[in-house]
């Protein structure tokens, strides 16, 4: 069962996510990044790394954002691969918690 990027992510990416995936599976895309399903091997270090909270695994991702675990597998196989921690997008913070943010990603 895969680790899914979900909806808080979308306009913070903070990437404190990627540097503990022992399989480089985080994708990354303008405003939002996305976990390939085929290559996570459901270790959990990602999870409690993120300060949005936007990473669940599949059968958890909270009510309303299931379409999310599809966007993963969609995105993931477009989008390159990140590896290494960045600065989060400059209007992060006012953007963490805000909801019906889909509407702002970015492919
Ligand atoms: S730490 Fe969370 S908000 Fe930041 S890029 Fe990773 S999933 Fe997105
Ligand atoms: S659960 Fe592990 S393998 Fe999957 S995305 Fe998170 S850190 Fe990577």
């Amino acid at each position: 069962m895969p680790f899914v990027v979900t909806e808080n992510c979308i306009r913070c990416k903070y990437t404190d996510c990627v540097e503990v995936c022992p399989v480089d599976c985080f994708h990354e895309g303008p405003n939002f990044l996305v976990i390939d399903p085929v290559e996570c091997i459901d270790c959990t270090l990602c999870e409690p790394e993120c300060p949005a909270k936007a990473i669940f695994p599949e059968d958890d991702v909270p009510a309303g954002q299931e379409h999310f675990v599809a966007l993963n597998a969609e995105l993931s196989a477009q989008w390159p691969v990140i590896t290494t921690r960045k600065e989060p997008l400059a209007e992060a913070a006012e953007w963490d918690g805000k909801p019906d943010k889909l509407q702002y990603l970015q492919r």
